[in-house]
């Protein structure tokens, strides 16, 4: 029988291991034992790329039928920080007052270990799963991602596999458990214009085309209008110019160049390719308007580059999977449920090319900070709440 329903001492053990990015620590051996007693085939490989850290990974299946759940996570952690500023140790996994310390503890060591308890739960009561169950976890979400969950579906689908559902685990809630699932993402896009002028004097700006000039015209253009006023299921889209530098440190020249970097988080009234449309446009309208020196003919002369890879805009539409989720947290919780599409991006912009996923794990509140720390009651919460989807979603799909 297998030991690990308890989802502290799942936790205590992963939280030991110190598998900060891109270092495997021990946490994907120690799930592969707490997976394997259960009957799970556990499989790992190691992800390469030149010029990145090799990433080890995880895929563990129990059952060949479907319906397929799968539950997706990593358990590479953020580093310390300063050591010294933590009151617990940060692999320690103490406990104190109800509260475990410790890295890792919500960001998402937590989530996996309330999964792996509640299908260690859900197996011990009613045998295997009427279906499939799998586990995606992943050395590399804190990283690069480069030789994480993207390869590790590829690889998984490559052989065959194929998913109906999958619940990620990373910490959705704000303040408290129960108060927030994630049924989307908004989309990542992210660029550099640079405006060209000529260098010169600044005494003498007859003979010199100042790119500032042009640079103030056009981030005036990206920011207004607004892009959009969002939509039933997004925030409205925003950007945000991150930098405008010249690399001028003399106050008596005029630049040559000027280049801002931009980066927008947008909803569903765009795609990746219809923002990058409106974005040049907007670019092209100020450079066509002004010029570089008062008197001087326009258009301003720019370049315009986007930063690779943008992440697309998605919206689980699976009403099964988003209910059951839905109802089990609110039974387990007594709370009403927030579905939100709010946030960074996350691995589940590459999960939902493969099947609908929702996210629910523990308060991130202390996540990537020191002493990071969770509640030991919403660890016994969670089980219960990913217990009772596990039971509900295969009935449901039966
Ligand atoms: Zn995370």
């Amino acid at each position: 029988m297998s030991q690990a329903t308890d989802p502290v001492a799942n936790l205590q053990t992963l939280i030991r291991c110190p598998s900060v990015t891109p270092q495997e620590g021990g946490a994907l051996h120690a799930l592969a034992s707490m997976l394997a007693p259960m009957g799970f085939e556990v499989e790992r490989m190691t992800f390469t790329e030149h010029g990145t850290p090799d990433i080890e990974n995880l895929y563990a299946r129990i059952g060949d039928g479907g319906p397929h759940l799968m539950f997706a996570g990593h358990t590479d952690v953020v580093p310390v920080g300063n050591e010294d500023a933590w009151t617990h140790a940060p692999f320690g996994a103490d406990i104190v007052d109800g509260v475990m310390y410790g890295r890792g503890a919500v960001d998402m060591k937590g989530g996996i270990a309330c999964f792996v308890a509640a299908v260690a739960r859900h197996i011990e009561k009613h045998g295997a799963p009427a279906g499939s169950l799998s586990f995606l976890i992943t050395g590399d979400e804190e990283g690069p991602a480069i030789n994480g969950t993207a390869k590790l579906l590829q690889w998984a689908a490559d052989k065959g596999e194929r998913w109906d559902a999958c619940i990620l685990g990373e910490p959705t809630n704000p303040d408290t458990l129960g108060d927030m699932a994630k049924i989307g993402r908004r989309g990542s896009l992210t660029g550099v214009v640079t405006v060209i002028g000529t260098q010169g004097h600044v005494a003498y700006p007859h003979l010199a085309d100042n790119p500032l000039r042009g640079m103030t015209q056009i981030a005036a253009a990206l920011f207004d209008p607004p892009l959009d006023a969002g939509s039933d299921d997004f925030q409205p889209s925003n950007l945000e110019i991150t930098t405008i530098d010249t690399g001028n440190t003399a106050t008596n020249v005029i630049p040559a160049r000027a280049s801002a970097a931009f980066n927008i988080r947008f909803s569903d009234h765009w795609t990746v390719d219809s923002l990058k449309a409106e974005i040049e446009r907007r670019i092209h309208a100020a450079a066509e308007a002004h010029g570089l020196r008062p008197d001087r003919a326009s258009p301003i002369r720019f370049e315009l580059e986007w930063k690779s890879p943008p992440s697309a805009v998605f919206l689980t539409r699976d009403d099964t999977l988003v209910s059951v989720v839905r109802s089990s947290i609110e039974a387990v919780t007594g709370r009403e449920l927030e579905l939100s599409t709010s946030g960074g991006t996350s691995d589940a912009r590459y999960i939902k090319d493969y099947c609908p996923v929702v996210e629910f794990g523990l308060v991130g509140k202390t996540m990537h900070m020191v002493d990071e720390c969770v509640d030991v009651a919403d660890l016994e919460t969670l089980t219960t709440i990913y217990e009772r989807i596990i039971g509900d979603w295969f009935a449901s799909r039966t």
